[in-house]
């Protein structure tokens, strides 16, 4: 089946009351890897590149390998995802590349580093709203600024900062016509996201739902959702890495966000993480082998294992098959339709 919209996916989650995990890629085998994991799950996913994955990749390689993707698991529901777009002019060269969905955040300057005004975020929100959905894009925009620092994008941070408004989420869903929206309540970008296990004084699960209750509708996204499991960490350090000890979300958090409203997971970390660990293994037992296979291979396992484990845990497994893909042009018009009708 071709790209599907981001806004049909979570659409259908809302409805099945599930949330369904977005995987940043750079390369080949961290999309095979994702594949894999939907296919062995049955599970709709969510691909996304960030500006750095662009850069590093080459728009047209990654794109290519994504309809390469969607050719090769025509069962499986897949979104191409733009993650933090910072400006207009990103958002729509990857709309124009071929993405069915692109985040624009506004909640920092096109910087990536300096938070921005609320007026500035629902001005540039709005005009990619306006723009993606004439072409049946989906749209992601941020309100709160989430904590930490990745690919050079981020405020810094605890991510206690600027946690999400509730009222200011209300209007800026309002004024900008978002289909999903992320909100900052304490996680942060990265491996370092809390020096203990955080519990509810740390993540505001308390705020997140309060934002449900007033927007049910829209569909809620985590950030900064990897849950750094001790083994990953262990296997790094085992095989001669030198990471402090970290904790990231536990997976019951997100869990009770998806009970929530939260349909979206952002999952990065992780997946790093289980692939530098296989490879350092590889190099540590067998220091001999210099065919790139030789650890790649146990990579892109070592990362589909992961990405299979929260399909499941997130609830989108199984889920696969529950609907055909709507056209974007389709997308496009129901979207043309909502507007006339206001
Ligand atoms: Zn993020």
């Amino acid at each position: 089946m071709p790209l599907v919209s981001m806004r049909q996916l979570l659409d259908e989650a809302a409805k099945g009351r599930y949330g369904v995990g977005a995987f940043n890629v750079n390369n080949m085998e961290q999309i095979q890897a994702i594949m894999e994991a939907a296919r062995e799950t049955q599970s709709p996913v969510i691909v996304q590149a960030s500006r750095g994955a662009r850069s590093y990749s080459q728009d047209k390689f990654l794109y290519h390998l994504m309809l390469a993707a969607a050719e090769l698991y025509p069962e499986i529901p897949t979104v191409l995802h733009l993650d933090h777009g910072n400006s207009v002019e990103t958002c729509k060269s990857a709309i124009d590349l071929g993405f069915t969905s692109v985040m624009m955040d506004g909640s920092l300057m096109p910087d990536g580093k300096t938070p921005s005004t609320f007026e500035y975020n629902v001005e540039v929100t709005r005009q990619v709203v306006e723009m993606a959905h004439a072409k049946g894009v989906t749209v992601e925009g941020e309100i709160g600024v989430l904590g930490g620092i990745e690919d050079g994008h981020g405020a810094g941070g605890t991510g206690l900062e600027h946690v999400t408004d509730p009222d200011q989420a209300v209007e800026f869903v309002e004024k900008t016509g978002v289909d999903a929206l992320a909100i900052a309540i304490g996680t942060s970008h990265g491996a370092y996201k809390f020096t203990k296990k955080p519990d509810g004084s740390v993540l505001k699960m308390d705020r997140l739902m309060d934002i449900h209750k007033r927007l049910p509708n829209v569909h809620l996204v985590m950030h900064g959702s990897s849950s750094v499991p001790k083994d990953l960490q262990d296997t790094i350090n085992q095989y001669g890495g030198k990471l402090k000890q970290t904790w990231g979300v536990p997976i019951e958090e997100i869990q009770l966000g998806i009970k929530n409203g939260v349909r979206k997971i952002n999952v990065d970390t992780d997946n790093r993480l289980a692939i530098t660990g296989a490879i350092r293994k590889v190099f540590m037992e067998t220091p001999e082998k210099f065919d790139p296979r030789d650890y790649l291979k146990p990579a892109r396992e070592a990362m589909k294992k992961v990405v299979a484990e929260r399909m499941t845990q997130f609830g989108q497994a199984g889920h696969a098959g529950d609907y055909s893909p709507i056209s974007m042009k389709d997308m496009a018009q129901a979207y043309a339709g909502k507007t006339a009708t206001k």
